[in-house]
């Protein structure tokens, strides 16, 4: 069964989010909404999320695996 909230989603502004990667957080933030983080713990999947200021703006962010990430990098 298909169900829409065709309305709803007109109305809804979405936002995709850039990620990075702070050693064992993946933080996702908004270029459009200075305010809004999206952190997410690689090893215990706790997330702290700070809303942006309207809550009607949907955000979605997705994160490249690690070993996609490029060899030799070093933290520092
Ligand atoms: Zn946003």
């Amino acid at each position: 069964m298909d169900i829409q909230f065709s309305n709803q989603d007109e109305e809804r502004e979405m936002h995709v989010c850039e990620s990075r990667r702070e050693g064992e957080w993946i933080i996702f933030t908004c270029p459009h909404c200075e305010e809004y983080e999206n952190r997410i713990n690689l090893q215990t999947k706790e997330r702290k999320c700070r809303k942006a200021k309207d809550p009607f703006i949907f955000h979605r962010g997705s994160f490249l695996p690690p070993s996609l990430e490029i060899e030799g990098s070093t933290p520092n």
